[in-house]
């Protein structure tokens, strides 16, 4: 079997749900999901391992080391997830592997805005002992998502390229799983037969007990529980049994802000993009025919023709 090929999960910033689609890909027998240390570490493999792999072909092998649970053996996989690189080191390589292709995440900017309030001011107390104004997370979001999309934008393309939309993937998982697969070239393989990781993320062990327990922050969920190591969580504190529940998809609308944000972001994505999600179009727009054409149509204008 030949060295599997290189693709890139890329998202604008954290809170985009990118640990469930990883873990889901990981899944996959065919695909391997690294960590974010992968090709980035001090210790395991480096940004000039991934640049000798592209170019002389010699297999990174600390790389099975850093990849997501379950485990499995790379060499028998036919892709690599890069996990959140920057996406100018993917472009870097585009310049010579044209082929290697982007998944990238949009969510509906608004509510993606908002769990960011809640974010940057949790870990702006916890860490830095400044609360942070919502003006300063606005000013921080706003950049940060239009120059990801701006860049993303210079080099897209929708025949190699697949853009994940957060809000259908939380609604009908299996139809937004089939473009990623498709897109990755592999076979399509329906959530409940993926493979899901039951044990210790510590020691490995399968006696783990499931426990009703806090995770992340509030949240009280089912998850598995390791006698010696406590709970057993992913990278992002992913819980590995985590219940998938769309319900959470609409309640930026009672957000006290809501209407005044909308309006600012219609600014930048325009309004049919932001009127998309308030309608919550996704529910109907199925085929994602409409979403296509708004994104496709938003990053058509982005890109710089010359
Ligand atoms: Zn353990």
């Amino acid at each position: 079997m030949s060295n599997p090929k290189i693709a890139a999960l890329i998202t604008a910033s954290g809170g985009i749900g990118s640990h469930l689609i990883l873990h889901k890909i990981q899944g996959h027998p065919d695909l391997c999901a690294l960590t974010e240390a992968a090709f980035r570490s001090q210790g395991g493999t480096t940004k000039s391992d991934l640049k000798k792999y592209l170019s002389q072909n010699i297999f990174p092998v600390k790389v099975v080391n850093e990849q997501l649970l379950p485990k499995k053996d790379v060499f028998e996989t036919s892709c690599l997830i890069l996990n959140k690189p920057p996406l100018k080191m993917i472009n870097y390589h585009r310049t010579f592997h044209p082929e290697v292709p982007v998944l990238y995440i949009f969510r509906n900017p608004v509510s993606f805005y908002f769990t960011w309030i809640k974010k940057w001011k949790e870990y702006g107390e916890r860490r830095y002992r400044r609360t942070v104004t919502d003006v300063a997370v606005f000013e921080w979001f706003k950049a940060t998502f239009m120059s990801s999309l701006f860049e993303l934008a210079q080099n897209y393309d929708s025949e190699r390229d697949s853009i994940i939309s957060f809000e259908h993937f939380f609604n009908d998982i299996d139809s937004e799983l089939e473009r990623i697969f498709t897109c990755l070239g592999v076979s399509v393989i329906k959530s409940e037969d993926l493979e899901v990781f039951r044990g210790c993320s510590t020691c490995g062990t399968e006696k783990v007990e499931r426990k009703e327990m806090k995770v992340r922050g509030e949240r009280v969920e089912e998850v598995l529980h390791c006698h010696r190591h406590g709970v057993s969580l992913g990278p992002g504190e992913y819980n590995y049994i985590r219940k998938e529940d769309p319900s959470f998809l609409n309640k930026w609308k009672s957000h006290p802000d809501a209407a005044t944000i909308s309006e600012k972001f219609s600014k930048f994505f325009g309004s049919d993009i932001i009127e998309y999600y308030k309608n919550e179009e996704y529910l109907t727009d199925t085929s994602r025919i409409k979403f296509d054409s708004l994104i496709h149509e938003f990053l058509r204008i982005l890109k710089v023709e010359v």
